[in-house]
């Protein structure tokens, strides 16, 4: 036996990799079936070039658990190493490298600096274990075995030992704080989460105990022994879905693979994406459209990054494009570069074009989804949406070529396109400066009263619903410059898209003058301001409204965006529309008694508040209670 001293400075590195990480402890058990799996595959394409005998038997790596001996071992049927190698690539390589990680990460935040701690290898064993034995047996032809074991002091020993298999075991003695690591149900959560589509086999026993075995022994009563038998439970599916060529495979295998992802989502994804890209970078993944139902429900922890078949995180923030964080599936990418930091890989060069080459595959994909079967694709539109939307608003590639289908729905439920869209409604809806006014509702039932007159007008509103509607609508105008989006409560029918003929009012300027300040005693405080409009006499007398502008700055103030903040809170501002031509108003003209009339007055402001829900609190009982006093 050969005793030897790691070359360090540090006087024990291991006590810093146990603390270093402490989150994440599990992760050792990722480097050492990667391990296994690097040496499997190893001895396979020596055997292949036949430096090695070729391989005739399974190769699957087995994850043990010894609960009396408190050990954990990883053993593989794989390259091996003889003394020189461990020499070479244990006491040396593999320290150097957890030396220089340690140095490299060890001033940052461990935990955001690092996807998925990639890279610390074989002495990531010793944030779990007191003490790790390597007994390995090298596929050469004339190696003897070999054992390494090291006890978390710089120190190790060195020698010969003996073993069954060639491969290579490696020996976990479980630390006391460790003993979690020896429990099935926590390896195999492990091996499930991380080595869930290695390429090579790998088998956990898992011990059950089965009563009633038919081969069991009798006891001295007759009863058949309860036997204690451990079940080879195969993790892994070695040929994962998305390394396959998409021409093989059906939408079912498709269907399959997302409930094993998912195994806890229900419902089936609305579509996929197979990615397939072999230059100027590797790229393979399944994307899947999930239904997407409200805006809340968004998780971003759904696709998963893998690096050849090895899970690397679920966090693939600043790695795909932000809005499609929102898909399903798996990305697996060998170039992406997994030990640096989060913010350094957003300027990655190679993760830049990766992100650029997945948006434009998701905007292709739904492009000839639109082409191929357009119904189809309007009747998921209303799941597609907000994905769509988000896209245009974060993506300026995107939104350029969303604009192929992106469809505008209406408040009968009918979807166009843009150019359809303005085909239709061009003249109508055209302004007397030439702008195409496109009116828009975010609620369509509690707008009805501005809906309703509008589709009578011949004009077609949009749907325009959720959190990023005002936001879109924004982005619209400026994708689009010669529209403008107008929210139909924004105004009356009658200036909502201004034309150049006034239609005629019954009252002069001195009637508008003497009417005014009455309509103006009906609302409370400053927010309200009075005109005329010359409306048809069956319009409502009065209408509230807040105009496009003010209520856009309300709501961009509201959530932070520009630039009001240092002007404090935009007071609530609204338009009191008169119907000058509503037999009300000559009434009130007509009405010689003042207090009558400032009752009617306030009558007829009170109902244009309720209809808005701007009629509140005390206000609100006493107009309902007077209504029921007029009854009885
Ligand atoms: P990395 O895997 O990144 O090279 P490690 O510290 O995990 O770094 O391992 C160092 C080296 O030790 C490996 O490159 C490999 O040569 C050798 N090694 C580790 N585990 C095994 C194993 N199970 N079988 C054969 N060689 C191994």
């Amino acid at each position: 036996m050969q005793k030897g001293k790691i070359n360090v400075q540090t006087e024990n590195i291991f006590p810093i990799i146990k603390k270093f990480l402490y989150s994440d402890h599990e992760i050792f058990l990722r480097e050492l079936v990667s391990n296994a799996v690097d040496a499997t595959q190893k001895r396979l394409t020596l055997a292949k070039l036949g430096e090695i005998p070729a391989v005739d038997e399974n190769t699957a790596i087995e994850v043990i658990i010894n609960s009396e001996d408190k050990t954990l071992t990883i053993r593989d049927r794989g390259i091996g190493m003889t003394e020189e190698e461990v020499n070479k690539y244990i006491n040396q390589i593999a320290f150097s490298g957890a030396t220089e990680f340690l140095d490299k990460y060890q001033g940052e935040d461990a935990k955001t600096a690092i996807i998925g701690h990639f890279g610390l290898g074989f002495y990531s064993a010793f944030m779990v274990a007191k003490q790790v034995d390597i007994n390995s047996w090298s596929q050469r032809e004339e190696s003897t075995p070999v054992q390494w074991n090291c006890d978390g002091s710089p120190e190790y020993n060195l020698g010969e030992t003996s073993k069954d298999d060639r491969g290579t075991d490696i020996v976990l003695h479980i630390a006391d704080d460790s003993e979690e690591f020896l429990e099935q149900a926590r390896i195999e959560g492990i091996l499930n989460k991380y080595c869930k589509f290695m390429p090579v086999e790998i088998i956990l026993g898992t011990r059950t105990i089965q009563e009633d075995d038919p081969k069991g022994e009798e006891d001295e009563n007759g009863n058949i022994k309860k036997v204690d038998v451990t079940v080879p439970n195969v993790i892994n599916k070695t040929q994962p879905l998305w390394g396959r060529q998409p021409k093989n495979l059906k939408d079912e295998d498709y269907k399959e693979f997302y409930k094993d992802l998912y195994p806890m989502n229900f419902e089936d994804p609305l579509f996929h994406i197979h990615l397939n890209v072999d230059f100027p970078f590797n790229l393979t993944g399944i994307l899947y459209f999930p239904k997407l139902k409200k805006e809340m429900e968004l998780r971003r922890d759904k696709i998963h990054l893998y690096s050849n078949q090895v899970f690397i995180t679920d966090n693939v923030e600043n790695i795909v494009p932000d809005f499609l964080t929102l898909l399903h599936g798996v990305i697996d990418s060998p170039d992406i570069p997994l030990n640096v930091s989060r913010s350094y890989l957003q300027e990655d060069a190679n993760v830049k074009k990766i992100s650029g080459h997945i948006s434009k595959k998701v905007s292709d994909k739904l492009g000839s989804m639109f082409k191929k079967d357009r119904e189809g694709f309007q009747s998921q539109w209303d799941d597609l949406r907000i994905f769509i939307e988000y896209g245009m608003l974060t993506d300026e590639k995107f939104l350029d070529r969303a604009k192929k289908f992106l469809l505008f729905k209406d408040t009968q439920g009918d979807c166009r396109t843009y150019d359809e869209l303005i085909a239709e409604v061009g003249e109508t809806q055209k302004d007397k400066n030439g702008k195409i006014i496109l009116p828009y509702t975010n609620d369509i039932s509690g707008q009805h009263v501005f809906i309703a007159p509008a589709i009578d007008r011949g004009y077609k509103v949009l749907v325009m619903e959720g959190a990023l509607a005002s936001h879109m609508v924004q982005k619209l105008e400026e994708a689009y410059p010669d529209v403008q989006f107008k929210r139909v409560d924004s105004e009356v029918i009658d200036t909502l898209i201004e034309k150049e003929e006034e239609s005629t009012s019954a009252l002069n300027e001195k009637q508008e003058e003497q009417i005014k300040p009455v309509i103006e005693g009906a609302f409370p405080g400053d927010s309200y301001k009075v005109k005329f409009v010359a409306m048809s006499p069956t319009a409502a007398p009065l209408t509230i409204t807040r105009s496009e502008f003010m209520r856009r700055m309300k709501e961009q103030q509201a959530v932070g965006g520009g630039g009001f903040q240092m002007f404090g809170a935009l007071p609530d501002s609204y338009d009191v529309s008169v119907n000058a031509n509503h037999p009300l108003v000559q009434k009130l003209l007509s009405e010689k008694d003042e207090a009558q009339r400032s009752k009617m007055a306030k009558r007829a402001g009170d109902l244009a508040r309720l209809s808005q829900g701007l009629l509140e609190g005390e206000e609100l009982t006493s107009f309902i209670s007077n209504g029921y006093a007029e009854l009885a």
